[in-house]
């Protein structure tokens, strides 16, 4: 008997990754779970935890980057956990973790939610985003969130308040599978927030590559700093390795022009790492989550 006995429904095999993910690259899983609600996944992830199966939780893959040898054990999507809840108080809304956040900071916008706009456009889940607390234009989700359901080892469903939770820069100290959000937001006029969404949009587009794989930011802003501006200054721009290359519109973008495998994106990251601290003695890090990582 296979230890996820009892999950067969939600059991894939042999999937690649490459197709679940934003950069378009990486290996195989032997075993991905798509549970269909919060109730299968705290299942699936105990049932893993249980049996000692190295975890990873995969949300909509837009800041991952998967080697090309896949991942061991088991990858749990939150894909299947799509549900959005108002609270009676007509203020705090429910978000379970697979949902899109380009589509929730729309549907937001659009009902006179105002608090994310300026995160319009980050692709990814509403859960990925709590876990890296992302953030644009001097905002973070983080700033948003009054709660976080995640599940334990066991299996349990706990709920942490926001005001507990260390919302750092693209890092949180959640440490368990993410099911659900609840989000505070403030009413406002919906032409309101959707012109700062507008603005929030054009802002992107006139800064990042559009249409082409990659992970987002490659690496995390040093303090006070500006890893792209560093990544310009020591004359990388454009640079390839193999089908990845450092993007002509933005240099903290790695993308993939076709082709491009997880160890061509290693190497490039490896020489802007040496560059840059060649030239001003900065040590650059991932904000790119490579698999396989410490296992969830
Ligand atoms: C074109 C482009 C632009 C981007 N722009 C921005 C930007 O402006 N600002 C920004 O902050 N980011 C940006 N990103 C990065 C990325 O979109 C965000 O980090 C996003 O929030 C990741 O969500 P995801 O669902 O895709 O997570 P994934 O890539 O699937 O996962 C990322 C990490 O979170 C973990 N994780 C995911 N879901 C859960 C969960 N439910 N519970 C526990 N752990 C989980 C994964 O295990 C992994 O470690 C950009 C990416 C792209 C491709």
């Amino acid at each position: 008997m296979s230890w996820y006995s009892g999950l067969e429904n939600i059991v894939e095999r042999d999937i690649a990754l490459s197709r679940l993910t934003t950069f378009r690259i990486g290996g195989h899983a032997g075993v991905l779970l798509v549970p269909e609600d919060v109730e299968s996944f705290a299942a699936a992830y105990a049932a893993a935890k249980k049996a000692g199966v190295p975890v990873h939780i995969l949300g909509w893959g837009s800041n991952i980057l998967v080697a090309d040898e896949g991942v061991p054990g088991v990858v749990i999507s939150t894909r299947g956990l799509i549900n959005r809840t108002l609270a009676d108080d007509g203020q705090t809304i429910r978000v379970e973790a697979g949902a899109s956040m380009r589509e929730f900071v729309r549907w937001s916008a659009r009902a006179g939610y105002s608090g994310i706009e300026s995160l319009a456009g980050i692709p990814g889940s509403i859960g990925g985003a709590v876990v890296m607390n992302a953030g644009a234009l001097g905002a973070c989700l983080g700033d948003s969130v009054s709660a976080v359901w995640y599940v334990t080892e066991g299996g349990e469903l706990v709920r942490r308040s926001g005001e507990d939770i260390s919302w750092d820069y693209r890092e949180t100290d959640i440490d368990g599978p993410v099911a659900a959000v609840e989000m505070e937001l403030t009413r406002d006029e919906p032409d309101c927030v959707l012109d700062r969404m507008a603005d929030a949009l054009m802002a992107r587009r006139s800064q990042q590559p559009v249409g082409i794989p990659s992970a987002g930011c490659f690496f995390r802003n040093p303090p006070g700093e500006s890893a792209g501006r560093l990544i310009d200054e020591a004359g990388l721009k454009g640079m390839s390795v193999g089908g990845a290359s450092i993007s002509a519109r933005h240099a903290n973008f790695i993308v993939n022009q076709g082709g491009a495998t997880a160890a061509h994106v290693c190497e490039l990251g490896d020489i802007v790492r040496d560059r840059v601290r060649d030239c001003f003695g900065v040590e650059l890090k991932n904000e790119v989550c490579v698999w396989p990582s410490a296992v969830a």
